[in-house]
């Protein structure tokens, strides 16, 4: 049985892929795509957001089920605002022992939902052994405890006393967690200008080390962080450069086999991104300031807990780069259509969303009168099998009817399925907002990147990531991020 290698480039455009392969600048994917399928267009989880994709990849489930929001969320169970470090701000303010604890521990221990197992468990479970190097999520059965580098220690003042980090048979966390080796050799990029090992060098060393020693899990996940910084900063049309940097790392590993072409025979490889991301334009109009908009409501800050004494906080704005969460906290019957109505005004809002009753759910563009609701099952079949009805305009959601009873979605793919996934994680009322081209929401805790590159909206640019999949063959036809998932299971004779 082949072993499987999955690399996930984080903010990975299928647009900068396809022009690098075709420069020749990136052998390594250029030798992948050529003897395997491509495919160009992946459709991601919404909010376009990590956290959120990569619960998608190793879950293969819409947030709906796995539970897993965003990257900043408001947590009804403990009423408070969960961020895992969107900006140093933030990490500052919360403080970076709380960051870290949900990022290493809650992020996967608590938020994820215990009930839908992840690759690793399923695999293990099964008899195979799983691997994961720097990917965000990694529960599974074996008990990891981390150490925690002296100077990360001395700057968050983060101990972990009894709690231990969950696992695949190999899990490396940055410096975290990792390998037991003989000292560190000196040329692994760690320590604080290196993000302590959490960047691709070290995850293609990593991974190459565990391929020379014969320690190659079955299946092994892979991460590269460095792209999406990259993008963010120069803009994702720009992204060439990083890209072909995670290149020359899944090169590294490609080489420790005698020849490329015996690791193919050997493994299956493959290549995503977990989102895109598209460009942000430069000048303060490009920035929806959500806090501003909202400002008649009075706003939970990010330290603090909800109805504390005196049960004063309306609303919590949980911005996500291109989309915001706003969650209703009390009064829902009159906040909901205040806050509606304030974000509808503004045609910068390309959707507006929200849950009416059980099964049936209405989404406005902003700066129109333009409205739809929707809900499952029902006379129209999208290309996925899903089946819809709906009332109103599809063109909020860029949808067309075609062939009587086909529902066609244009720039907002598989707009239905992810806006009620976004709408139906967990229990809380709430409103989404998702940005038009080129705009992003700027509120307390938000990072911002004007005239960069930004993500999270339900939009095509920030939805789309291609995907390579090479040594075994392929038979899907409309591809979506969930689908890595009874893939792989089932290439290990899993599948259900
Ligand atoms: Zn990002």
């Amino acid at each position: 049985m082949k072993k499987v290698i999955l690399f996930v480039i984080d903010s990975l455009h299928p647009v900068v892929l396809a022009r690098i392969l075709s420069e020749g600048n990136a052998p390594a994917l250029s030798f992948l795509a050529k003897h395997g399928t491509y495919f160009d267009q992946v459709i991601s989880a919404f909010p376009t957001m990590t956290p959120v994709a990569t619960s998608s990849m190793i879950t293969g489930t819409w947030p709906d089920q796995h539970r897993v929001p965003g990257f900043i969320w408001y947590n009804e169970e403990i009423r408070k605002i969960v961020d895992y470090g969107a900006t140093w701000q933030s990490v500052l303010k919360i403080g970076p022992q709380q960051v870290l604890r949900n990022l290493l521990i809650r992020l996967n221990e608590e938020h994820l939902n215990s009930k839908t197992p992840t690759l690793y468990e399923e695999l293990e479970a099964g008899g195979y052994s799983s691997g994961n190097i720097n990917f965000f999520m990694h529960r599974a059965t074996h008990r990891y405890k981390a150490k925690i580098p002296f100077l990360l220690s001395l700057a968050t003042g983060f101990r972990l006393k009894q709690e231990q980090v969950s696992g695949p048979a190999h899990l490396t966390l940055g410096q975290l967690i990792h390998p037991p080796f003989y000292g560190w050799p000196v040329s692994y990029p760690i320590g604080p200008f290196h993000r302590f090992g959490v960047n691709d060098v070290f995850s293609g060393m990593i991974t190459a080390q565990l391929v020379r020693e014969k320690k190659q899990p079955d299946f092994t996940v892979v991460y590269f962080p460095d792209n999406d910084k990259y993008s963010h900063e120069y803009g994702p049309l720009r992204s060439g450069p990083s890209i072909e940097r995670a290149d020359q790392q899944i090169a590294l590993v490609l080489d420790e086999f005698s020849s490329w072409e015996k690791a193919l025979e050997e493994n299956v490889i493959i290549v995503t991104g977990d989102h895109a991301q598209s460009t942000v334009g430069l000048g303060k109009e490009y920035l929806i300031d959500l806090d501003y908009a909202l400002k008649s409501f009075q706003r939970l800050k990010a330290t603090e807990e909800a109805s504390g004494d005196d049960n004063s906080k309306e609303i919590a704005i949980c911005p996500n780069e291109r989309m915001a969460f706003i969650y209703l906290l009390q009064r829902m019957n009159e906040i909901l259509p205040e806050v509606v109505g304030i974000l509808a005004k503004d045609p910068r809002n390309a959707q507006i969303a929200w849950k009416v009753s059980e099964n049936r759910y209405c989404v406005v563009q902003g700066g129109t009168e333009k409205e739809l609701c929707f809900w499952r099952i029902g006379p129209y079949q999208d290309l996925y099998g899903q089946s819809w009805s709906f009332e109103g305009d599809l063109s909020v959601v860029d949808a067309q009817v075609v062939d009587q009873k086909i529902i066609e979605f244009g720039k907002f793919p598989d707009a239905f399925n992810r806006l009620i996934s976004a709408l139906e994680v967990r229990s809380e009322s709430r409103v989404i907002v998702s940005a038009a081209s080129g705009y992003e929401y700027f509120a307390v805790g938000a990072p911002i990147h004007p005239g960069g590159g930004s993500h999270g909206s339900l939009e095509q640019e920030d939805s789309t990531v291609p995907m390579i999949i090479s040594g075994m063959t392929v038979n899907l036809k409309h591809p979506r991020i969930v689908d890595l998932y009874s893939m792989i299971l089932e290439h290990f004779g899993l599948g259900r």
